[in-house]
């Protein structure tokens, strides 16, 4: 199972209803927990899913008949289903030790609901639409690319954006046949993402520096804003809630390209390449290091590494682990040869056989070679 989140294409109106969706979401939560509290849910910690299926039976029956609750009529019955599984979800973490007692939702809180087709699991078509069981048929920015089973769709708002993310059974896809039949070296690095062992490159796109240097401006230009204090009682000021909308915007920007950048890079080589051999990067060891750290954490190895991982069952591809401290990159590819390559060195001169190469291709084509006594495989 994994999961894919898409982005919508919204008009007014469906934002409204996006918006309503989710208002409606938080307040049945809210609505469950304030009677659970009257409950003295803190005395009593046993059995508070069955309190919070009484609470619902209530709601159903009586509260939601009220002339003062019509507005929920207009809405989907599922959202406050599932906003009732929510709160009981929060219990029982909290009476696992997992969590803290479950709190009221604000209204600035991130906005979201979930949605669980009742009758089971639904088809999605591909293309540009999204039929959402109970709310309604929406456009995507992006088209889907093949039809979907699932059965859960959640819906949520990042920096003004909406998005639905909805779960996927990857063994229901066939494997598909890889362009490269033979293992595949990919080394990563600072100048270039990565690195094959055929001699494709991936360059990163560098939106943090740019964004960097955005996001300082916007801070000091807002420096005089009265920001809010909660344990001084100090509230925002309007123009600061503003200011924080469009830093989120920008974060989200930031992080939006990257992602985009990652998602490629990771179907585009589980695609192409059956059998990758990634090296085992000790990436805490890395981002210890304050040079590299802010480039590091930048290209998200991390997320890359994960990608790559759940996507092996989608591709039918493998991705093999190649020990920490192989010297991929010390290593002359053409005699053995090991020697100090400091990070600056871009060219690999070998200083027994002459041979020269790009120094990250050479660390690639070692990966690539490596005895298999020295891989293990990538757990999804
Ligand atoms: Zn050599």
């Amino acid at each position: 199972m994994y999961a894919i989140k898409v982005e919508f294409k919204l008009n007014n109106k469906e934002r409204t209803k996006m918006a309503q969706h989710a208002g409606f979401s938080r307040f049945i939560y809210n609505y469950g927990l304030s009677l659970m509290r009257q409950l003295d849910h803190k005395k009593d910690k046993g059995g508070s899913s069955k309190k919070i299926d009484e609470i619902q039976k209530t709601f159903t029956n009586f509260t939601k008949k009220q002339p003062e609750f019509a507005w929920t009529k207009k809405l989907s019955s599922r959202v406050y289903q599932t906003g009732f599984r929510s709160l009981k979800d929060a219990y029982s973490r909290w009476h696992k030790g997992l969590g803290k007692a479950p709190q009221f939702k604000r209204k600035k809180d991130r906005r979201s609901f979930s949605i669980v087709n009742s009758n089971g699991k639904v088809v999605l078509a591909a293309g540009k639409r999204i039929k959402v069981p109970t709310v309604g048929t929406f456009r995507l920015k992006e088209s889907l690319p093949c039809r979907y089973v699932t059965q859960t769709f959640t819906i949520s708002e990042t920096a003004g954006r909406w998005f639905v993310s909805f779960s996927v059974d990857a063994e229901r896809l066939p494997p598909l046949m890889h362009e490269v039949a033979e293992p595949t070296g990919v080394d990563l690095g600072v100048k270039c993402f990565a690195t094959c062992s055929d001699g494709s490159k991936y360059v990163a796109p560098q939106p943090y520096k740019k964004a960097k240097t955005k996001l300082g401006k916007q801070q000091w230009r807002n420096r005089n804003k009265v920001l809010g204090n909660r344990r001084l009682g100090v509230k925002a000021s309007n123009n600061a809630k503003k200011h924080y909308a469009k830093l989120a915007k920008t974060h989200a920007h930031v992080a939006n390209i990257r992602k985009d950048f990652l998602h490629k890079t990771t179907t585009e080589m589980s695609r192409k390449y059956a059998v990758i051999h990634i090296e085992d990067l000790n990436v805490a060891g890395m981002i210890a290091n304050h040079k590299l750290a802010s480039a590091i954490s930048d290209l998200g190895f991390y997320e890359f590494r994960r990608q790559l991982g759940y996507k092996q069952k989608h591709y039918g591809n493998r991705v093999m682990l190649v020990e920490r401290w192989y010297p991929s990159s010390k290593t002359c590819h053409n005699c053995g040869n090991v020697q100090p390559m400091p990070l600056s060195e871009r060219t690999y001169v070998c200083c027994k056989c002459s041979y020269v190469v790009d120094r990250d291709l050479n660390a690639a084509l070692n990966l690539e070679s490596v005895p298999s006594g020295k891989l293990k495989p990538l757990e999804p």
